[in-house]
């Protein structure tokens, strides 16, 4: 169904970009001494291509740090005399992307927020057409793999082939472990339609907390990914924008010697095979489903210390039977059989009434019911 253009190869982006491509550096560019150092440090890694620093920051309440601004690129052509490294910026508007080429940056990156536009893509597209510097497109906020793939070919229809996707996760409603949920299955769909497309895992904005960073770039490395974008800052919790995933030069230097680039190493060029693209898109799934019985279990707590300080009986045997009803009604309609919905139903149930009979007690269950 997808047409793309010819995909550049990573290796032809330009001369000396090492194979996985690692990009690194701080979620804002701050201070010239900020970025300058945090450029030398990354240099000395060897593995680490290209500098990126938010110039211009997207904010989703007004009144926080919005990015240095034009001042900031002046300090990026320090970064690239002084270290030869490339740099890449975020471009949101065609303004920002004339001014990143007249001040010769080498890649720009879309925005989560900006992808979801449509109507920015389609400008920006415009402003970058016939520039032939590298464009990498960060999955939007909502996992909607057509309006990720429709930016994509945005890209591509004017022309641009130096092409990329980055995998940034997305918006949780509910609460969970992760500031932004990965949906592998959802990134491994986009390989599997766009083979060509090299894929870029940006698991700083994934994990929120610098301690899972590791876990999440060594999952996609699992999965082949093509290289890694990390948020690197000198002093993080100084940081003025995203300063609890930002890892340190020290913890960065040890991340890339803790990574396993096995898969990679061996040359495999090929995704995954099909059995374990579905594997991974079940364990995907999977994590899924026990986040939500978490964030069900907590919703249950809650309602048990209410009917503690109210002094209700735990079981309520109307809404059991309604709860039974409605969920058998929706699992069939998805090709569930009774029985199944049944006793996964009935094993949720006992653990939540043992749960709030706890509560209830005041203390854990030692029934070991
Ligand atoms: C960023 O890279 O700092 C950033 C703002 O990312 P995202 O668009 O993924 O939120
Ligand atoms: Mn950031």
């Amino acid at each position: 169904m997808e047409s793309l253009l010819e995909i550049e190869p990573l290796n032809n982006w330009f001369e000396g970009i090492n194979y996985p491509l690692i990009i690194a550096g701080p979620c804002s560019a701050e201070t010239e001494e900020q970025v300058l150092s945090t450029a030398k440090s990354l240099a000395k890694t060897k593995q680490v291509s290209v500098l990126r620093a938010g110039i211009w920051k997207p904010r989703s309440r007004p009144g926080n740090f919005e990015g240095a601004g034009e001042e900031g690129l002046k300090w990026l052509n320090r970064v690239k005399n002084e270290t030869g490294l490339k740099v890449a910026i975020e471009v949101a508007t065609p303004a920002h992307v004339e001014l990143a080429l007249k001040n010769n940056i080498d890649m720009v990156w879309i925005g989560a927020r900006t992808t979801a536009n449509p109507f920015s893509v389609e400008q920006l597209a415009a402003a970058l057409k016939s520039t032939n510097i590298p464009v990498l497109v960060k999955n939007p906020v909502t996992p909607d793999i057509e309006l990720w793939i429709g930016a994509i070919e945005r890209f591509n229809k004017v022309g641009i082939t130096k092409l990329a996707a980055i995998h940034r996760g997305f918006f949780p409603y509910e609460r969970s472990r992760l500031r932004n949920i990965p949906k592998w299955e959802l990134a491994i769909d986009l390989k599997s339609r766009l083979p060509k497309l090299p894929l870029i895992s940006d698991p700083s904005h994934i994990a929120g907390k610098r301690e899972l960073v590791q876990e999440i770039a060594q999952h996609a490395i699992d999965l082949s990914y093509d290289g890694l974008m990390v948020e690197v800052h000198p002093n993080p919790p100084t940081a003025l924008s995203d300063s609890r995933q930002q890892l340190d030069f020290k913890e960065f230097e040890h991340m890339l010697n803790s990574l396993n680039f096995h898969k990679l190493a061996t040359g495999d060029s090929n995704f995954t095979d099909q059995l374990e693209t579905i594997r991974n898109q079940i364990d995907s799934i999977d994590q899924q489903i026990l986040e939500l019985l978490g964030n069900r279990m907590r919703l249950i707590e809650k309602i048990g210390e209410y009917k503690r300080d109210k002094n209700v009986t735990i079981i309520q045997l109307r809404r059991w039977e309604k709860i039974l009803e409605s969920r058998i009604e929706c699992g069939q309609k998805l090709g569930l059989s009774e029985e199944y919905i049944k006793s996964l139903l009935r094993l949720v149930h006992k653990e939540s009434i043992k749960r709030q009979a706890e509560i209830l007690r005041g203390k854990p269950d030692t029934n070991g019911e």
